[in-house]
């Protein structure tokens, strides 16, 4: 039997639907054949998993490195999601003060901030995020 395995994205730990080539296909094809890029094997070692979003962001744009591309993109996700991120903290204690309805609503909030913050500070190595459910991502579509 095969192994079922979620691919992460590399950049940002999200389901990865794409693969990213690290260094893009159209810097092969540009005449900088002389570059140091070049010698970088256009292979395997050039791609990894990767969310729509992250490649959406990364687009042709060429970096010295796959960690400067991770800084990049998570820069960007940063300034994309800053209301998300700064939204107010509440409690638990807070929170159950809290009409239902505003309860409800409360609670997506923090979780999409947690999404957020773990999207932005998702490290090389691999670690579980807190995944994008259907509610989240109708929220994120309401405040984005
Ligand atoms: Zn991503």
């Amino acid at each position: 039997m095969e192994e079922y395995e979620i691919k992460k994205c590399f950049y940002c730990g999200e389901d990865a639907n794409t693969k990213d080539h690290i260094i893009p296909v159209s810097y092969y094809y540009s005449g900088k054949r002389q570059n140091r890029h070049f010698t970088s094997d256009y292979g395997k070692e050039n791609i990894v998993d990767c969310c729509r979003e992250c490649n959406c962001i990364a687009g042709n744009k060429v970096f010295d490195n796959v960690y400067k591309k991770k800084e990049y993109i998570q820069e960007r996700l940063t300034r994309k999601y800053k209301k998300v991120i700064n939204s107010p903290f509440w409690s638990e204690e807070d929170i159950n003060a809290m009409g239902k309805m505003l309860k409800r609503e409360i609670k997506i909030q923090q979780m999409a901030r947690s999404w957020a913050l773990n999207r932005i500070n998702y490290p090389v190595e691999m670690y579980p995020i807190v995944m994008l459910n259907y509610e989240l991502k109708k929220f994120l579509e309401k405040e984005l």
